[in-house]
């Protein structure tokens, strides 16, 4: 089996092609399995510049990818996603959200800290205004908080933090331990993510250290390339399989109605 859960479309604003675009570029790579992820609408039209609307949700993205899924169900196996937000306050619409629609599954990510979005590249500066450990600090508290939340079932790009390659000072392992423990004890997944490689950092999201932890403390990972473009469809996979074959014995998790099975990937 060969699945990329996390892709997007144009609908959010920062991304090319349509749905059936992404499908049929995982078709055309061989891909037996692609998860449609893009972002999710927030309450208040929060953040609006980079997501769908929820009336686009509705009139556009649903029926689409749910078309997908039946007119290529001899094909591949296209599943019905979203990539949601993990913001403090927005919980209780959040799960509202969630239990209206029939999602294969949701990918969980930390995009904000505040009000600050600190992997926009129009706002890197802003690293630069604060110390780098404390940055840290509150985004792995996001990461707990957004697995105790209990809203979704895969942790997205883990590190995204370290997305313009800012490091901590110190060795951040007890937090990511103790971060680690709680999606360990909440049964949700995490996310290898090959899009880091195409970033300034130019490495996967999780790095090694985080996968190292997460693999002690038997956490089951899944794939996606988080293409914002169709030809990012299963991009550097051949690298994030050899560590899905180091720290998650060759097993990748896949949902359907948000219920949990492995495959094994090849
Ligand atoms: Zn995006
Ligand atoms: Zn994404």
């Amino acid at each position: 089996m060969n699945a990329d859960l996390h892709t997007h479309t144009y609908l959010c604003k920062h991304a090319d092609g349509s749905a059936e675009d992404y499908v049929r570029a995982a078709v055309a790579r061989g891909f037996s399995m692609i998860g449609c992820t893009d972002h999710a609408p927030m309450p208040d039209d929060y953040d609006a510049r980079h997501r769908m609307s929820f009336e686009q949700f509705h009139s556009v993205y649903k029926p689409a990818v749910l078309e997908l899924r039946e007119k290529f169900k001899d094909v591949i196996d296209v599943k019905f996603g979203v990539e949601g937000d993990f913001f403090p306050g927005t919980e209780d619409w959040v799960r509202d959200f969630h239990a209206a629609n029939d999602f294969d599954y949701v990918i969980g990510s930390v995009h904000y800290l505040g009000e600050w979005g600190f992997d926009n590249p129009v706002f890197v500066h802003k690293y630069d205004e604060a110390n780098i450990d404390e940055i840290y600090e509150r985004y792995f508290d996001h990461i707990r908080r957004s697995a105790e939340s209990g809203l979704f079932d895969i942790i997205g790009h883990c590190d995204l933090v370290k997305k313009f390659g800012h490091r901590p000072t110190r060795n951040m392992d007890e937090i990511v331990r103790e971060t680690m423990k709680a999606v360990k004890a909440s049964g949700i997944v995490v996310e290898i993510n090959t899009s880091g490689l195409r970033k300034p950092v130019a490495e996967m999201y999780p790095g090694e250290s985080i996968l190292k932890i997460a693999h002690e403390l038997g956490i089951p990972l899944t794939l996606g390339s988080d293409a914002h473009t169709p030809e990012d469809v299963g991009r550097d996979f051949d690298k994030a399989r050899a560590l899905i074959e180091r720290y998650g014995r060759g097993m990748v998790s896949v949902f359907t109605r948000r219920q949990r099975t492995e495959v094994r990937i090849v």
